[in-house]
């Protein structure tokens, strides 16, 4: 997603673009993501809420310029609690994250049920004590969104090579000038390295060390299915939103205990956790069990920009990085042909790992 997203940008604005995958577009994290756009209440510090605020924007923005061919989904986002200690960090990170600007209201008790029987009226949701609705987040079909960008791209004539692994850079003067793939040698002026979860082993390539940890998450997909839920529904024991093909997607918040193996029999445990939230889920609509890794930096925050180590090497590695896309694309874009530092993007400099 961050390599089309990047490639796209940078096309549009005129620069000669090739674009190197290994497998196919969107092959990595990116075909296993839930793919929701948002700035909820897990996004802190201040710093890092406005980026996926900005994140959101840039959504926006690209979806006009595209002329409707993303078609994001702008339904919003549910999530609710019963009585206990989740309604009450809910309560806290909601009314915080208002006061940061964020369009989420917080309903309780009664008001909080009529809320959910409104916005989900297929949805079972039990005991509730909390609500909240934020409105402007969103959801993609991101290997599709992969695919619009990547078009786009080629439009403005960028090469999109694949199957073509990076297996080898060669510096001059301690910049990358030539990457080595299976189909021969490319000459470069700058490397964008947006290579997901394989993002340390190309820039270590280059000496660069990129810091990521394990982070797996489990989701499955149904077959296509009626109208069961609009916005991104975020029930206590499962994730789940439809897309507009009507396929769902579901998954669950480990919450730091071990991710399980995607195999069918957790695939149908995973099913019958979102069918206590939609009794209308058919369990034999189960169509695949995907295990994905999160690219997922040492401190959880993006790392993103040139490396001081190799300053002809542009890094953009992050989770969110649905959320973030479209912003990226743009601001990588900004830092490469116009030659700015943009501000907002300080915290997330590789160097604060040094
Ligand atoms: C279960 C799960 C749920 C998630 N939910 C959300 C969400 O709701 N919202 C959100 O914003 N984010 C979410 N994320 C995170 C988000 O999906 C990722 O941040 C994003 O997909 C990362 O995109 P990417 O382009 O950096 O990486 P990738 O999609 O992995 O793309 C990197 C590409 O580089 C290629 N590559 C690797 N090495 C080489 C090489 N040597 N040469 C050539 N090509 C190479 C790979 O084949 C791959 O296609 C989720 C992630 C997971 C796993």
């Amino acid at each position: 997603m961050l390599g089309a997203s990047i490639a796209y940008h940078l096309a549009r604005r005129g620069a000669r673009v090739t674009v190197l995958e290994k497998e196919r577009p969107a092959a990595g994290t990116t075909s296993k993501s839930f793919a929701w756009i948002n700035a909820t209440f897990s996004k802190e510090p201040r710093a890092y809420f406005n980026l996926n605020m900005q994140g959101i924007a840039h959504w926006h923005r690209l979806e006009e310029e595209l002329a409707g061919d993303l078609q994001v989904d702008w339904s919003g986002a549910v999530e609710w609690h019963a009585p206990g200690e989740a309604a009450e960090t809910l309560r806290r990170l909601a009314r915080r994250h208002q006061e940061w600007g964020h369009a989420s209201t917080a309903s309780e008790g009664t008001a909080a049920t009529e809320e959910l029987a409104g916005q989900l009226p297929e949805v079972t949701p039990g005991d509730v004590q909390i609500a909240a609705y934020s409105s402007q987040e969103g959801a993609v079909d991101a290997v599709r969104a992969v695919e619009v960008l990547l078009r786009h791209a080629r439009r403005y004539g960028a090469n999109v090579i694949y199957p073509s692994q990076v297996s080898a850079l060669q510096l001059e003067n301690g910049q990358v000038r030539h990457v080595v793939t299976q189909n021969g040698q490319l000459d470069c002026d700058a490397l964008v390295v947006a290579c997901g979860v394989g993002t340390p082993a190309v820039a270590a390539m280059a000496g660069v060390n990129v810091p990521l940890k394990e982070a797996p998450g489990v989701l499955i997909h149904t077959t296509p299915l009626p109208p069961l839920t609009k916005p991104v529904t975020l029930a206590p024991r499962a994730h789940f939103r439809q897309y507009a093909d009507g396929r769902i997607v579901a998954g669950v918040d480990f919450g730091g205990t071990e991710v399980p193996d995607a195999t069918f029999d957790y695939g149908t445990e995973l099913m019958a956790r979102a069918a206590e939230y939609l009794p209308a889920l058919p369990a034999g609509s189960l169509a695949t069990v995907s295990r994905g890794q999160r690219v997922m930096p040492l401190d959880e925050y993006p790392i993103v920009g040139f490396a001081a180590a190799c300053p002809n090497l542009y890094v953009a590695a992050m989770h969110s990085g649905i959320t973030l896309a479209a912003l990226m694309g743009h601001s990588a874009t900004m830092e490469i042909l116009e030659g700015v530092r943009l501000d907002y993007l300080e915290p997330y400099r590789l160097e604060r790992f040094s």
